[in-house]
């Protein structure tokens, strides 16, 4: 297996949903719910449909997180009723994507000990790079106790190369020296080759459907079944 032992690695930075804890899930579960609620306005795939469209619509402007799904949700509702839904779906609705912001954030498997034993070799700095709603990612690092490990947390609206040479500019380092852990291959890895960086992908198994790219082999990209894996290749 590829190493990057090598390479005189400075910073390590990880994603934090579907890297670090299960996050997808949640979503898909209150997708799931929110298409039999609004079953009388058309069928699953249908309803699935409408709301992607929706949420995409609105990605640029309102970004990843609860809030913007939970505005997507309810502005959909209105939509696909003609503005004839009842005010209790609605409420309904809302609660629908409330409940993600109930996210236990507990670990995935083998994290906390990988995490620690990574920051026990103390080789580099290690940090969050997240995208989202800080408020709501900064309650879930809260919660699953991951804090510890990390000198820093980032949470940005987008994660392109620019994003990326911005966080190894303000620490100091070249782009060489930069490793990504996540489990999206559009928003973790391929902006960090693009920018001369290393990646390590670790898929999570669901993959939300605006995350689905074209995947491809490259030098500097390593591929691991189980987060713990990690102990073997940094
Ligand atoms: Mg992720």
């Amino acid at each position: 297996m590829l190493s990057l032992n090598d390479r005189d690695i400075r910073l390590v930075a990880f994603d934090a949903d579907d890297t670090l804890w299960d996050n997808q899930s949640l979503f898909d579960t209150a997708v799931e719910d929110y298409c039999a609620l609004m079953s009388e306005y058309g069928t699953r795939d249908e309803m699935y449909a409408a709301l992607y469209k929706t949420e995409c619509g609105n990605m640029d402007s309102l970004g990843y997180g609860t809030k913007a799904f939970i505005i997507s949700l309810v502005e959909n509702a209105i939509r696909v009723s003609d503005g004839t839904i009842p005010e209790d779906q609605i409420i309904k609705a809302i609660h629908i994507g409330r409940r993600i912001l109930n996210n236990p954030a507990t670990p995935l498997p083998g994290v906390t000990e990988t995490l620690k034993t990574l920051q026990d070799r103390g080789k580099y700095r290690m940090v969050i790079f997240t995208k989202g709603d800080p408020l709501e990612q900064e309650a879930k690092i809260e919660r699953s106790n991951l804090g510890k490990f990390f000198s820093d947390v980032e949470v940005v609206s987008n994660k392109t190369p620019l994003e990326y040479r911005r966080l190894c500019r303000h620490n100091g380092i070249a782009e060489t020296q930069f490793v990504m852990v996540g489990n999206s291959f559009k928003s973790d890895i391929a902006p960090v080759l693009e920018m001369g960086g290393n990646a390590v992908l670790i898929p999570f198994g669901i993959l939300w459907e605006h995350e689905r790219v074209e995947e491809y082999d490259h030098p500097n990209l390593i591929r691991l079944e189980k987060f713990s894996d990690l102990t073997s290749v940094l």
